[in-house]
């Protein structure tokens, strides 16, 4: 497995934006983020959506810890924590959990985005607890 392919509507996301950092979609009418990136706003349907900075901050939703990998690619980082965070500004995503104690983490933890620490995905966001920052 290698890392994704970004299509125009989600490559915001994939990378640090240079000048607001993390970024979430939301829409140009009704003001509302929304999670994953789509061509209409699925709160009311309007067309137009941009990446807008959000806080990269939020609290474990529920997580996964993966004791057996599901490809190759992926032995050398098991066991690892898959996490659901329910950000700050509402959205829900998965993403990786790192820098933790496995047996610490816990449904309402709180999280924060961190960059450039999952070798497989250089550029691309992940979580961390957030007293470690
Ligand atoms: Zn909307």
């Amino acid at each position: 497995m290698a890392e994704p392919t970004p299509l125009d509507l989600t490559q915001p996301w994939w990378e640090k934006h240079p000048d607001q950092g993390f970024v979430l979609p939301r829409c140009d009418s009704c003001q509302r983020f929304h999670f994953y990136p789509q061509p209409a706003c699925p709160h009311c349907g309007h067309a137009n959506c941009q990446a807008a900075p959000a806080s990269g901050r939020g609290e474990v939703y529920t997580f996964s810890i993966v004791h057996r990998a599901p490809s190759p690619a992926f032995a050398a980082d098991v066991p690892y924590a898959v996490v659901v965070v329910k950000t700050d500004e509402g959205p829900h995503l998965m993403s990786r959990l790192l820098q933790v104690d496995m047996a610490h983490i816990h449904i309402g933890m709180r999280v924060q985005v961190a960059w450039g620490l999952l070798p497989s995905h250089p550029h691309g966001p992940v979580f961390i607890p957030e007293e470690a920052v």
